[in-house]
């Protein structure tokens, strides 16, 4: 066969429903031949992300909670017993709890701090170590950010933080699983409309503004931050590690909008 996931086996969390920008990476590598396992996140995420994973012909669908060690044992076990092996793993998970995602971010408390450190950032790390004794034969890990990381987006508050973390922990994982033939990356996302954007205030406003700010003049979506995760995630991007690929629609390349392009 001729497709770029054909005999891959992956892993993917982080599907809310059918806007969510995992779905879009799964959908990608489904496309392309890959045989794709699905977690969700308590019952009521349950009943959404069945149906999408028969959609694409994928029987395992198991629960896990990233902040729940035991949930996380489980659901490895599932996979080492279900497979002989992983070749990838889209990680595209994090919260805050979203009165703390308005106002100043002087006053985010200890409390979600903590909590969104470990569901944002420490997962990712902890997903790494967990896959890395499945990959014998190498493997790669996409996790998902956003500009809010390198630069301060309004109402990002302690997502920014966390995203920076995760940026640093994508370079830190690459060199240490290098060895091994782990490649770990992050895709920078432009925002989209999702269930974890629709808790940031101003979205509307935070897309109208990128619509008319970036180069390609549009927002991205997730069959696009799908088609650059599937080159992430295939042999098409096997010389690439460590790297944070913006899937922006350009954005993050502008210092000011050419005045002569701007206000139709
Ligand atoms: P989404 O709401 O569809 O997905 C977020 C997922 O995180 C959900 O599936 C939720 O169940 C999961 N999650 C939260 N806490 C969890 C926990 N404790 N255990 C397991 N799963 C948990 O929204 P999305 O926008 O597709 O978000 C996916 C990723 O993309 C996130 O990391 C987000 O920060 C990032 N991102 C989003 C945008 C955007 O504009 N939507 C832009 C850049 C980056």
């Amino acid at each position: 066969s001729t497709q770029l996931m054909a005999g891959k086996k992956g892993l993917i969390m982080g599907v809310a429903n059918d806007r969510s920008i995992a779905w879009g990476i799964a959908k990608a590598c489904a496309a392309q031949g890959a045989q794709l396992a699905f977690t969700y996140q308590g019952d009521a995420l349950e009943r959404r992300v069945r149906p999408l994973a028969e959609s694409v012909g994928s029987p395992l669908v198991l629960s896990c909670d990233v902040t729940d060690s035991d949930s996380m044992d489980a659901c490895f076990a599932a996979i080492a017993k279900e497979w002989d092996g992983l070749d990838f793993v889209v990680h595209a998970i994090a919260f805050s709890d979203k009165e703390e995602l308005k106002g100043p971010y002087y006053n985010t408390t200890l409390p979600n701090f903590l909590n969104c450190m470990h569901v944002s950032v420490y997962s990712f790390t902890d997903v790494a170590r967990r896959a890395q004794p499945l990959m014998k034969e190498g493997g790669s890990l996409v996790t998902l950010s956003y500009y809010g990381a390198e630069q301060v987006m309004p109402h990002y508050n302690v997502m920014g933080v966390a995203k920076a973390a995760l940026e640093a922990s994508v370079r830190y994982l690459a060199a240490d699983l290098g060895p091994n033939g782990i490649r770990v990356n992050a895709i920078s996302a432009g925002p989209i409309k999702t269930l974890a954007a629709s808790g940031i205030g101003d979205f509307r406003l935070i897309l109208r503004w990128n619509e008319l700010n970036a180069p390609m003049g549009r927002n991205v979506t997730i069959e696009d931050v799908g088609n650059s995760g599937l080159y992430l995630l295939s042999d098409l991007g096997s010389g690439v590690t460590g790297e944070v690929l913006h899937v922006d629609s350009g954005y993050h390349t502008v210092g000011m909008l050419n005045p002569a392009s701007a206000g139709e």
